[in-house]
């Protein structure tokens, strides 16, 4: 069972809101609250949201600039005792924003470090995607000039599992056209302002969000959710092998969901497409 939280001595990185302040748990809260010290990208922006929460711990700025000068003192403060929270701008902090050198410090030093966990657009977009999310690759900012991201791209061209990219909106046209010149019409969830008033989807193909995003200047936070490539067809088990796969699953006490949500998970395959196989010969009189 949990202790009383924050501990002394332990650092936490706390999840924050990616638009909707709702979002912040009462847990997240409480951490905060009662932190020494919290570590923050931006102390006027976290300012504002702990003020709204009536929050009055002490704020330091943690950036990539004065990274390497902060660490050092962190980890004073928390051998001294400190209860120390990070807090990035927005989501969990450690994803593409600072984070992971500090726990990677704390740890070599053998000091505890708990997430308290809160939102993330990546996962946030995947599942509310309708793409394939047992298996996917988290790709972060693609590089900002062209030739560089181009190369990437042709790296992950054979990348099976769902990928997910965030990115910023001066660039997204530009991507969307290297997505389908490289990458083929691939299906596509392009989220925009996740958790906000005005969230959307656009989809379901490279094709319809390129067209899309040319009619309506793209404005606002995007992450990018990507099916995968096709996996190999001489990889891919025969219709007759997957069925015996899902029906042993059955036997074994699954249902036919649990069966076909299993295999996606193991094969890649779309669960929705398992599921069919399994029950194709239902309809044959
Ligand atoms: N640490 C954050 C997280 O856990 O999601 C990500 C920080 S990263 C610097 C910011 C990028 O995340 C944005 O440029 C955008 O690509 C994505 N993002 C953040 N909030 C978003 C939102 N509400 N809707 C869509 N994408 C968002």
């Amino acid at each position: 069972m949990q202790g009383a939280e924050p501990a002394a001595g332990v650092l936490y990185l706390v999840g924050t809101p990616i638009g909707n302040t709702g979002d912040l748990s009462p847990r997240a809260k409480t951490v905060l609250a009662g932190a020494d010290r919290i570590a923050c990208e931006d102390t006027r922006r976290s300012g504002l949201l702990l003020h709204n929460l009536g929050i009055k711990s002490r704020l330091v700025s943690f950036h990539e600039h004065n990274q390497a000068t902060r660490i050092p003192e962190l980890l004073e403060a928390l051998e001294g005792g400190e209860a120390i929270a990070v807090i990035s701008d927005a989501g969990l902090p450690g994803i593409s924003d600072p984070g992971e050198e500090l726990v990677a410090a704390a740890r070599s030093q053998g000091r505890t470090v708990i997430c308290v966990p809160g939102p993330c657009a990546a996962t946030t977009a995947l599942v509310s995607s309708g793409l394939p999310c047992g298996r996917f690759c988290f790709e972060g900012f693609l590089p900002p000039k062209a030739t560089a991201r181009r190369a990437r791209l042709q790296a992950l061209a054979q990348e099976e599992r769902t990928l997910v990219f965030y990115e910023a909106p001066h660039r997204l046209l530009a991507v969307l056209e290297d997505l389908l010149e490289l990458l083929g019409d691939r299906p596509v969830a392009v989220t925009r302002e996740l958790t906000k008033r005005h969230e959307e989807q656009v989809g379901p193909t490279l094709t319809v969000a390129l067209e899309h995003f040319r009619q309506h200047p793209p404005q606002g936070e995007f992450t990018l959710v990507l099916g995968g490539a096709e996996i190999n067809a001489a990889e891919r088990p025969s219709d007759a092998d997957l069925r015996k796969q899902l029906q042993a699953l059955v036997s074994g006490g699954l249902s036919s969901n649990d069966a076909a949500r299993q295999l996606a998970r193991s094969t890649g395959i779309a669960k929705r497409e398992l599921y069919a196989l399994l029950h194709q010969d239902d309809d044959t009189p």
